[in-house]
């Protein structure tokens, strides 16, 4: 049976709950001395951007659009940048998701991907993924595994099957030490089980049924090559449980929320944010997913991606702030607000939602 899990920051009142503490550390790190000091940005994302890409970081359309539709999740993973958790209650209301649908043809984005949180626990999933799918978009739901074992929610195998979702599945690593380290103890072994009722509905064996697995790294320290580490899991996750998937995405550490925490308690804050700048790949920044996405809180407001809803990051440049005054041309034009934790999407091969971005 898996540990029950540990309370959010915001359950314990830790002033990491705090996401203007968390900008303000990760700004006070002395960063001269570095190789941000080589590539002149000396910290400044927003710079070291315009330098590799000869203009400001801005959006060049909307073809997804990202839902994030509240904190509410089965787990308390120690990494988490949402702080997510049993105790959490923020959950997307109809009314919103109602706009999402509205706003999801109005914007033309190709593909809606629905996150939390565990996205399945929120009362909206399904009508969401419905709506989307009636309207011919391409659908992912950001899966934890586990949760599809829960009762309320096991009929979920079977219903993102019947509506051909792309199942996008968190596992920290093929082996049950590291996941259990990151997750909690127990949810490895559910995790496979999960996998394994996956497979058997043809999940990663029909291709209409693609299953992906992400993993981070479990410490701090950045990915390794994302195709090496495909070939490396599928064989070692077919060899010792018979699972198949698509493919494999490798996504960085952000510093915040509750990597952050883990950072702070191990006093590696400033090491992984020199490294993380130290890595920076100019090649990457044409890819980072704020180019082509817009994140959808579950309150309406807008994010240009997950990390800055987190740190509560708003839109820049007078453009809508909020779904219910959504407006296709600012909004596919804008220029994204960074930070310094945008450093995390460059460091290395690049990180975002897809994996590696170079
Ligand atoms: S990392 Fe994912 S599964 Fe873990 S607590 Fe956060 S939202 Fe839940
Ligand atoms: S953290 Fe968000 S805003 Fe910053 S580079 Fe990454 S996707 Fe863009």
């Amino acid at each position: 049976m898996p540990t029950p899990p540990g309370p959010s920051l915001h359950r314990s009142r830790s002033p990491l709950a705090d996401p203007r503490w968390q900008r303000a550390r990760l700004d006070e790190v002395d960063l001269a001395g570095g190789r941000g000091d080589v590539t002149e940005s000396h910290g400044d994302f927003a710079a070291a951007a315009e330098a590799a890409l000869g203009a400001p970081l801005s959006a060049t359309g909307i073809e997804i659009l990202q839902l994030n539709l509240g904190r509410r999740c089965n787990l308390a993973c120690v990494h988490c940048h949402v702080d997510a958790g049993p105790d959490r209650k923020e959950d997307m209301s109809r009314a919103t998701a109602e706009r999402c649908l509205e706003v999801m043809e109005a914007s033309g984005a190709g593909v809606v991907d629905i996150t939390g949180g565990a996205p399945e626990m929120s009362d909206q999933f399904e009508f969401l993924v419905r709506g989307a799918r009636a309207a011919g978009r391409h659908v992912i739901d950001r899966c934890n595994l586990s949760i599809l074992l829960t009762r309320p929610y096991a009929h979920l195998v079977d219903f993102l099957a019947e509506h051909q979702v792309e199942v996008v599945a968190s596992l920290p690593h093929y082996r049950k030490l590291s996941t259990d380290r990151q997750r909690g103890d127990g949810v490895f072994d559910d995790s496979i089980v999960a996998l394994r009722r996956l497979n058997e509905r043809g999940y990663g064996r029909d291709p209409k049924l693609r299953l992906v697995l992400v993993t981070n790294p479990v410490g701090a320290f950045l990915p390794a090559g994302q195709a090496s580490l495909e070939v490396e899991w599928k064989r070692e996750l077919k060899r010792a449980y018979d699972i198949d998937f698509d493919a494999l995405f490798t996504i960085t550490n952000m510093p915040i929320s509750r990597y952050l925490e883990w950072l702070e308690t191990k006093c590696q804050t400033e090491a992984y944010l020199r490294k993380l700048v130290d890595a920076f790949n100019p090649a990457s920044v044409d890819g980072v997913m704020c180019r082509n996405t817009l994140s959808v809180g579950w309150d309406g407001r807008l994010f240009d991606c997950d990390f800055n809803q987190m740190l509560e990051i708003g839109l820049t440049g007078g453009v809508p702030g909020h779904i219910d005054e959504f407006e296709l041309e600012p909004l596919a034009r804008r220029r994204v607000a960074t930070g310094r934790h945008c450093f995390g999407c460059t460091a290395g091969a690049g990180s975002s939602c897809g994996g590696a971005t170079t």
